[in-house]
């Protein structure tokens, strides 16, 4: 067996040698036939449970042969009382001698209060975090201040068991990490990601205050909601880092931003009257972030919504490793500065309804979904004028619809 992990504070320097990890110590905790055993040897030895390789019994292995297979006490020899006074489980024998489980549950309920008024959460709360596989870890959580404050107030019922109550506290870490711990138990909802969640605060604030301007709000709220918001709300994947996706959302969303607002200030012109020259313009002046907006302008017309525009990659000049810096294509930055003339009405209609008539070909489910997108969108009535009339407004494409 390795060494334990060294627990608490340093080991003071002595003249008895464990017996287990062979440091020189100042006392021992036990003396066992194999030896003497020092504090965080013994602690380790009391929170040891598994297969005797003597007996073969499932049980606490406190002991160990001389090549370090594990022992049941009693194939050990060992006669120190390792029982729970109160539940009688083999452990180790903490305040009163009893087992960290019980004092787990005996801390709890004094201060969740679970019968004072009865609250079913509670009881099942207590249940569950005296059950972990280490309730001593339990105990070192609940002795943190902040921890300790929390569950103080949970106990006195000012903090209820819900998100909104949670959002109402001074946000940390400690208040954090007990929402998680009762999502996990089930005694508050599961809101969904974190990430998720900050994300879509952060796009309702974003567009409350480009509300004044619903040139730029449409078309970035189509963009947000459509496709990134969807798109983070289907993910199925639990293994995906929704942090990165999400900031990513966010600077794709702000670039957009960035560049409706200099077509209103430059060109006095909105994004359904972009033109290429515009677009090349834009690109072309400013540092190679800009080139964030081509999902925007490549979704756009995926949708639907926009025709087809060409945004070239750049070379980068400032933007830091690893962050679009993607090799140029000679053969797309040749044609950057060939200006497209604006679309025509009509055109944009047609365009429209060619794509609408191509996507029924997508399977039943992909258009129930473009269907219900649309019915739970919260797009003000605004948001329809770029859609010619007869038209199906424009839906993000799933990705999976998107590479067919
Ligand atoms: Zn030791
Ligand atoms: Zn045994
Ligand atoms: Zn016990």
């Amino acid at each position: 067996m390795t060494e334990p992990r060294r627990r608490g504070r340093p080991r003071t320097i002595g003249d008895i040698e464990c017996s287990r990890c062979h440091h020189m110590v100042a006392k021992i905790r036990a003396r066992w036939p194999e030896g003497d055993i020092c504090g965080p040897c013994f602690t380790t030895a009391a929170r040891t449970y598994g297969l005797c390789s003597f007996c073969g019994a499932q049980r606490l292995v406190a002991g160990q042969t001389p090549t370090g297979e594990a022992l049941c006490r009693d194939c050990a020899g060992i006669t120190t009382n390792l029982d729970c006074d109160n539940c009688g489980r083999e452990a180790e024998r903490l305040r009163g001698g009893h087992c960290a489980r019980c004092v787990v549950t005996a801390d709890l309920e004094q201060i969740l209060a679970p019968h004072h008024p009865p609250d079913m959460r509670l009881k099942r709360l207590i249940v569950e975090l005296a059950a972990v596989p280490r309730p001593e870890s339990i105990i070192t959580w609940m002795r943190q201040p902040a921890t300790a404050a929390l569950l103080t107030l949970i106990g006195t019922r000012e903090l209820q068991l819900s998100h909104d109550a949670f959002d109402a506290m001074p946000p940390s870490k400690a208040v954090e990490h007990l929402r998680e711990m009762l999502v996990a138990h089930r005694m508050m909802p599961d809101r969904g990601d974190r990430y998720l969640a900050r994300f879509e605060q952060w796009l309702d604030q974003r567009l409350q205050t480009l509300h004044d301007t619903p040139t730029v709000a449409t078309p970035i709220e189509q963009f947000a909601r459509w496709h990134h918001l969807r798109r983070l709300r289907e993910n199925d994947d639990p293994t995906r880092n929704m942090d990165n996706a999400t900031r990513c959302a966010k600077q794709e969303i702000t670039e957009a931003g960035r560049f409706l607002t200099w077509l209103l200030d430059e060109h006095a012109t909105t994004i359904d009257n972009v033109t290429q020259g515009q677009l090349d313009a834009y690109l072309s002046e400013g540092t190679t972030t800009r080139t964030t907006i081509r999902n925007f302008i490549q979704w756009r017309a995926r949708a639907g919504i926009a025709p087809r525009f060409k945004v070239p990659y750049r070379v980068a000049r400032t933007t830091p490793p690893g962050l679009h810096a993607t090799t140029p294509r000679p053969h797309q930055t040749r044609h950057r500065s060939r200006p497209r003339p604006p679309l025509h009405p009509h055109r944009r209609a047609v365009i429209a309804a060619v794509r609408h008539a191509s996507r029924s070909d997508l399977p039943t489910h992909h258009r129930r979904r473009h269907q219900d997108t649309h019915a739970n969108h919260h797009l003000p009535r605004r948001s329809a004028r770029p859609h010619p009339p007869g038209t199906t407004p424009p839906v993000s494409p799933t990705p999976r619809a998107a590479g067919q």
